[in-house]
């Protein structure tokens, strides 16, 4: 049979950890955490599960659980969304762009795509006969030029695709850029999706700026969030989409057939665990101190780093250590090294590479600490 996505292989971040398990390599790569979510969160997922909340959750989500949704987003973006109409919970942030993309895009429409961009976004745009624009982000700092994202918008131009802040680079978007790309699409009738699933991940003092501050961008965005993320719960895939009602009815139209519903009792436990304000709050300073001891740990070696604002990836650029492509700097690192990272060239459609891999430090002090005392020796 022909393939409907012939030049896409498996996705990066199953070749590296594959290859870091493969090889015993201490795995930077794919990102997550390697500690564990509180301890209440998981003692309220086995309390539902034994109450018998185990059967189909409501196709939209748990009721409890998008007002809790709905309460956090007005506390931190001055918005609330009707839960009843503007918030559907999705297996995963995934599910949601996937739900997102489909329901808007038909064939022939342009979709703006900023390059570095995560994996996901151009297969489902292309699977649904859309055709991504690739903007390259302008070097150094990975910044958004508005100006070249102006000059690749044209009158088949159905959606923008952002995100804040932004996996691979670490990069935030500022208020600035968010009031920017507000006037790009005032007045047109181009689609935003924001994906802001590091939405509590940004560092030194800066703040993140969601596309539901700017009154604007929120009438025409699905603003995707994931509980993986918040909660150190990567494998619940739990993610969830905020939209104006008109663009909610066409995103749950995918939803149900995609999925139907999202897993029951995890939703009820993450509901009542999202009283617990401390700790989403707390998250900017757990992660920074990660990334400074990180930075710390390397600072010997012969990596620069790139200043990462947010996430929970660093990028590090290897020119003083190597001039090879950074596919194949990335597999000898595993490979003679013991440490995984991401060639960032996988982000890009082309595989342009600047020389920058990506490591994930959602880990523990002790798996940094040991993958710099390896890193430091080259
Ligand atoms: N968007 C970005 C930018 C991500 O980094 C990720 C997770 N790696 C996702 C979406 C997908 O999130 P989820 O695991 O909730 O599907
Ligand atoms: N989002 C994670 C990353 O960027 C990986 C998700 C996945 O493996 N699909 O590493």
């Amino acid at each position: 049979p022909t393939s409907k996505l012939p030049d896409v292989g498996t996705s990066i971040f199953s070749v590296m950890s594959a290859l870091a398990n493969e090889h015993k390599a201490i795995n930077l790569s794919q990102g997550f955490p390697d500690f564990n979510c509180p301890d209440e969160l998981m003692e309220l997922v086995t309390k539902y599960m034994h109450a018998g909340f185990n059967q189909y959750a409501p196709m939209p989500g748990v009721v409890s659980l998008r007002e809790k949704i709905s309460i956090k987003t007005e506390k931190l973006y001055g918005y609330r969304p009707n839960p009843d109409t503007e918030i559907t919970v999705t297996s995963g942030a995934t599910e949601a762009l996937y739900a997102a993309i489909t329901a808007v895009v038909k064939p022939g429409d342009e979709v703006v795509v900023l390059e570095p961009c995560y994996d996901c976004y151009a297969p489902a745009i292309r699977l649904n006969g859309g055709i991504p624009v690739y903007v390259p982000l302008a070097l150094p700092g990975f910044s958004v030029d508005w100006d070249l994202v102006k000059r690749n918008i044209s009158s088949k131009t159905r959606l923008i695709i952002i995100n804040t802040p932004h996996n691979p680079t670490g990069a935030v978007m500022t208020k600035a850029d968010m009031d920017e790309l507000a006037h790009i699409v005032d007045g047109s009738d181009i689609l935003v999706i924001s994906d802001e699933v590091y939405e509590h991940m940004v560092f030194d003092g800066f703040k993140h700026h969601s596309a539901l501050e700017n009154a604007i961008l929120r009438e025409r965005s699905f603003v995707i969030s994931s509980f993986g993320k918040t909660y150190h719960t990567t494998g619940w895939k739990i993610g969830y989409a905020i939209a104006p009602p008109a663009l909610t009815t066409e995103l749950r139209k995918m939803h149900q057939f995609i999925t139907f519903s999202t897993v029951t009792p995890l939703q009820f436990a993450i509901a009542d665990f999202m009283d617990n304000e401390a700790h989403y709050l707390g998250l900017p300073d757990f992660y920074q101190e990660k990334r400074d001891a990180f930075c710390e740990y390397l600072a010997p070696s012969r990596f620069e780093f790139l200043p990462s604002a947010g996430t929970y990836f660093q990028l590090l650029k290897y020119d003083a250590i190597s001039g090879e492509h950074d596919q194949d700097f990335a597999k000898r690192l595993v490979q003679e090294v013991g440490v995984a990272a991401v060639p960032v060239s996988a982000f890009y459609h082309n595989k342009t590479d600047h020389h920058y891999l990506r490591f994930c430090f959602a880990k523990s002090d002790e798996t940094l600490c040991a993958a710099a005392e390896k890193l430091v020796k080259l």
